[in-house]
């Protein structure tokens, strides 16, 4: 199983709980539109975000989050949460399981196919599930249903940002397709929920995921800023449409090191970068 989706409830909660007693959890869009309009965030300020749409996300996260009080914001990947697109990666997952194949054989292949155009990613996927009997996946590893998302929102503590419709690599679309993505998973959440996403989060998030065009586009319908999977703080004169974020911590004292800015730190020093 792809261990990077899924912590230990049990390590969920203490780093939950060390945020809770250290930090200033704050919801993503408010941090967002104060360091917008050149405000001073609030010291120790941090926001927690999910990807994809996870039911895990609600039946493990959200009880969690809830005793602490702890805002948070979900990215949707709104083919998934529709049921009618499964996140491909997870078949390739599943059919790596299916076929024995240990974890460095998983990101060997997920790492080949992430470079490929999105048609023939698609295509090499389908070969690689083909003839394959695979049990479904297990329950917190399902979407979550727009039910609960719907629950979630309205009890104040949770907001929801886009994550594309079928999680392409939007690098690896064209722009006909790319805008098909955001614009439909903007509005798939308008019809569900209401309200229309102005936060994004681009699937991948390295460096070479996205272009200026998806920024362009994302602008075009409406995102106020965009995050990528690009390590670092949230600094003035960063790009809107390029926020930096850390990984989920696998530890509570990777967690420490990441929010108190210590692994930070070691990361300019080791790159000599002095600002
Ligand atoms: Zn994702």
């Amino acid at each position: 199983m792809d261990d990077s989706l899924h912590l230990p409830v049990s390590v969920f909660r203490a780093v939950c709980e060390l945020l809770a007693r250290d930090y200033r959890v704050m919801p993503l869009l408010e941090m967002v539109r104060l360091w917008r309009a050149g405000q001073k965030l609030p010291p120790r300020a941090l926001a927690i975000t999910f990807d994809d749409g996870l039911g895990s996300n609600y039946q493990l996260g959200y009880p969690v989050l809830k005793a602490l009080g702890l805002p948070a914001t979900i990215f949707l990947t709104t083919g998934f949460v529709d049921g009618t697109h499964p996140l491909w990666f997870q078949e390739v997952d599943r059919a790596a399981q299916a076929r024995g194949w240990g974890r460095a054989e998983l990101y060997a292949e997920l790492s080949r196919l992430k470079r490929l155009p999105d048609a023939e990613m698609r295509e090499a996927v389908s070969a690689g599930v083909a003839g394959l009997n695979l049990p479904p996946p297990a329950e917190v590893m399902q979407p979550l249903t727009w039910d609960q998302v719907r629950e979630m929102l309205r009890e104040g503590l949770v907001d929801f940002g886009g994550h594309t419709h079928t999680h392409p690599v939007l690098a690896r679309c064209d722009a006909a397709q790319q805008e098909a993505e955001i614009q439909t998973c903007r509005d798939r959440m308008e019809q569900e929920l209401g309200v229309r996403p102005v936060l994004f989060a681009y699937t991948n998030g390295g460096q070479g995921d996205f272009t200026t065009q998806t920024q362009a586009l994302l602008r075009r319908h409406g995102f106020e800023a965009a995050l990528t999977m690009l390590p670092g703080r949230l600094r003035p004169g960063r790009e809107a449409m390029a926020l930096p974020r850390y990984g989920n911590p696998t530890t509570v004292l990777e967690a420490r090191a990441v929010a108190s800015g210590a692994f930070e730190l070691l990361r300019q020093w080791r790159g000599g970068d002095r600002r």
